[in-house]
């Protein structure tokens, strides 16, 4: 595995793959690797010739009040794991390489990035967006891999993909969760374990509001009976508990899937996890 930490770098051990008409698959992430991201990892692995894993933990993508600094970094770990999942290349830029001084210009995500996520966390998916854009000019991959754990973030990129004429396949992996059904976050280093027994809160409150959609409920008889559970935990803050539409983020359309999506802050982690129904 080659890890390189500049654009320069990476372009030069790309180029020979490109050439040669090797697939690239790449999945951007935040490090701190967990079961979650090596799924992603696997997919990548299973579908392309060359794997391209990033680690930057995105300064753009955080508000001012938010764990930027405190989020969990562990290069030596996720170098190790990343290893043993076949990856080719690491590419782990500094904030500097990524965002020189006079770096100024970014990317709009559009309304969907002003709902939900993006309503808690001003400015959050245009840091993604702006991220996502230059990590894949970078790579230039043929596909591009992203968990469903984060449907927001799946809608707005999938949105920018299509709207920008980005030349690259988006694939969407199934959510990895814990026995109980937590679903993997690096953030969940954060809880303590009386918290961590909190925290299943989320997946309940989805398993509820799917059976009262195939119960024949509507989408708000979701969404109540998922802020209630929410809430019924002492210990955890609710945050949002909505039954929308995969693509647009709106209200559920008759006939398509309908995504749960749930956020809640357990003791200092901020935590969302969702469900497709249908
Ligand atoms: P992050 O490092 O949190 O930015 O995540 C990097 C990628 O891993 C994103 O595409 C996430 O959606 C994905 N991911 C994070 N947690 C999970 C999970 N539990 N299951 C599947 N994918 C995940």
């Amino acid at each position: 595995m080659r890890v390189v930490r500049t654009g320069e770098e990476l372009r030069a051990v790309l180029e020979p793959e490109r050439r040669a008409g090797r697939t690239i698959g790449f999945v951007p992430t935040m490090g701190a690797l967990h079961e979650g991201h090596l799924a992603l990892l696997r997919s990548a692995r299973q579908a392309d010739e060359v794997v391209v894993l990033s680690i930057f933990v995105n300064p753009l993508q955080f508000g001012p009040n938010e764990d930027f600094q405190a989020y969990p970094r562990d290069e030596e770990g996720d170098l190790e794991l990343a290893e043993g999942e076949g990856v080719d290349v690491a590419f782990v830029p500094g904030v500097e390489q990524m965002y020189p001084p006079g770096a100024s210009t970014t990317v709009d995500p559009g309304p969907i990035g002003e709902l939900y996520e993006g309503a808690e966390r001003p400015g959050h998916f245009r840091g993604v967006c702006t991220v996502v854009t230059k990590l894949l000019n970078l790579v230039q991959p043929s596909r591009a891999y992203f968990g469903q754990k984060d449907a927001q973030q799946v809608a707005v990129i999938k949105r920018m993909v299509a709207d920008l004429d980005f030349p690259v396949e988006l694939v969407v992996c199934p959510t990895v969760r814990e026995h109980d059904g937590l679903a993997l976050s690096s953030r969940n280093r954060y809880l303590s374990a009386a918290e961590r027994t909190q925290a299943t809160v989320l997946y309940r409150a989805l398993v509820a509001g799917r059976a009262v959609l195939e119960q024949g409920g509507d989408p708000a008889m979701a969404e109540n009976e998922m802020a209630g559970l929410l809430a019924s935990v002492p210990g955890v803050r609710p945050g949002y508990a909505v039954a929308v539409d995969p693509d647009s983020f709106g209200p559920p359309v008759p006939g398509r899937p309908v995504l749960l999506a749930v956020a809640a802050r357990v003791g200092r982690a901020r935590l969302i996890d969702n469900l497709v129904v249908g």
